[in-house]
């Protein structure tokens, strides 16, 4: 076999499975090929394999003779990556391998993300099952497909054939951090019929810019400015308005914070609507002095013309809606603190002849929440002649009070490192709360090695930080009981 830069690192099985990962493009939606790779590897050292339709893996290895009678440990890793490049990189991240680099501690890949999230958890459990040395329970070894996008390989999993009840998930990016719960989701889109009229008015173009945006789930709590939410605020600040085009910019999504958003309208008042928009301006940037230091409102003018604006019943349902419905945090937890519990996300605004489209994120880790959250956007979505539709449900892992693994982990890390491991919950989804939801009374902990940057092309993965995470799952690996 042939080694590329990653041939002298320790641990060595663990770097030669991550280089021959990063050999075959494995991007979501692109995992056959390196799912055949994961069962070709089971067939050749005689372990039961089982691949299904969304080429998610299962490799069961019985337990090594010291370890006989132990009950199974499920290890649980996805096998899909976020592929990303360089403006002017020449990879087809679809055809071609990665091309690996090692700078100081760090494993990246010339212009192309990495793909250590999730390669590394493939890479260490490839290099436990092909070695007869370590002592382990009988392992029940979980490669799942399309966690980046959607979560749907894990979805679509029949997990009947897992005989254990305790499960690693090896698919987080901070050493020292256990996560131990996450929140669960759904995605709502609100549709709102309009009508138009023809009318000569003035028309003012108005744009909010230069916010942050961020992810709705892991910076909800960063005090970032909602541009669509902002707009709302500004269109029913004055009552004699109207709306010829509203709309968000062009790669929103409802998993991320809007950060710019703008509209054409014609007011009766510009004096009084321009007093409205200054008072508003000045108390944002009070409000978001820290959090959004390159905010900015613009006003153009663009002349008297005949255009087609909404009739006032479809004006007033839009801005109602807008200015009314939930957005950001809902509820903060009372068990962790600091942990967003529950928010939403106005995370899409769209506008054409027709209608109007409101597409949310929303989150949770009680699930009772979730659907507080919903059911009060589909009475606003009612009261203001929207249709409600609901999509894309993904459960919550909620904290468990007693966790046989996190205490090992806790009690293994302290044993090594003299130092104690943090236990995290995140305000995101995780593949731990598809498997929550399907296997009863599971106990899970979620782990992992330092990536930094991940999904872009700055991703970099610490081997020092790899190594000691491997001798961390080895240790409870061992222990199991
Ligand atoms: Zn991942």
């Amino acid at each position: 076999m042939i080694l590329g830069v990653l041939e002298h690192l320790e641990p060595k099985k663990v770097f030669k499975y991550f280089d021959e990962i990063c050999k075959i493009p494995h991007g979501s939606y692109h995992c056959k090929a390196i799912s055949d790779f994961c069962v070709q590897f089971a067939k050749e050292r005689g372990l039961f394999v089982l691949q299904d339709e969304y080429y998610n893996v299962i490799i069961k290895k019985e337990a090594s003779p010291s370890h006989a009678g132990k009950t199974p440990l499920i290890l649980q890793g996805h096998l899909d990556m976020v592929c990303q490049k360089e403006q002017g990189c020449t990879i087809d991240l679809q055809k071609d391998g990665l091309k690996l680099q090692v700078d100081d501690d760090y494993i990246s890949a010339e212009g192309t993300t990495l793909g250590g999230d999730d390669g590394i958890a493939i890479a260490y459990c490839l290099a436990i099952l092909d070695d007869d040395l370590i002592e382990h329970p009988p392992l029940e070894v979980v490669f799942t497909t399309e966690e980046e996008v959607g979560m749907e390989g894990a979805a679509g999993l029949d997990t009947s054939i897992l005989n254990g009840k305790h499960l690693i998930n090896i698919d987080s990016e901070e050493e020292g951090i256990l996560l131990s719960a996450c929140a669960g989701g759904t995605t709502i889109k609100v549709e709102i019929p309009l009508e138009y009229e023809q009318r000569q008015e003035h028309m003012w173009e108005i744009s909010i810019s230069g916010l942050q945006g961020g992810h709705s789930g892991t910076e909800i709590d960063k005090n970032h400015g909602n541009a669509h939410k902002m707009m709302g605020e500004i269109l029913s600040s004055v009552s004699n308005l109207t709306i010829h085009r509203l709309w968000g910019a062009k790669d929103q999504k409802d998993n991320a914070i809007p950060y710019e958003c703008h509209c054409r309208i014609a007011v009766r008042d510009i004096k009084e609507f321009e007093k409205q928009l200054d008072i508003l301006e000045k108390r944002w940037k009070e409000q978001y002095k820290e959090s959004e230091p390159d905010f900015y409102i613009e006003r153009k003018d663009l002349g008297i013309g005949t255009e087609s604006f909404l009739t006032a019943k479809s004006k007033d349902a839009l801005i109602i809606f807008l200015s009314k419905v939930n957005d950001g945090i809902y509820t903060m937890s009372q068990d962790i603190e600091g942990l967003v519990e529950s928010s939403s996300n106005l995370g899409i605004l769209t506008m054409d002849e027709e209608k109007a489209v409101f597409s949310f994120g929303v989150r949770s880790s009680v699930p009772s929440f979730k659907e507080e959250i919903a059911g009060k956007i589909e009475k606003l979505a009612k009261e203001t002649g929207g249709i409600y539709i609901r999509k894309n449900d993904y459960p919550a892992w909620e904290y468990r009070e007693n966790s046989m693994l996190r205490e090992m982990f806790l009690k293994a890390y302290r044993e090594i490192y003299r130092t104690d491991m943090k236990v995290e919950a995140i305000h995101a989804g995780l593949e731990c709360g598809i498997f929550a939801s399907k296997i009863d009374d599971i106990d899970i902990v979620s782990f992992g090695p330092d990536i930094f940057d991940i999904h872009t092309v700055q991703e970099r993965m610490s081997i020092a930080s790899v190594k000691r995470t491997w001798e961390l799952l080895l240790k409870i690996i061992e222990e199991f009981p």
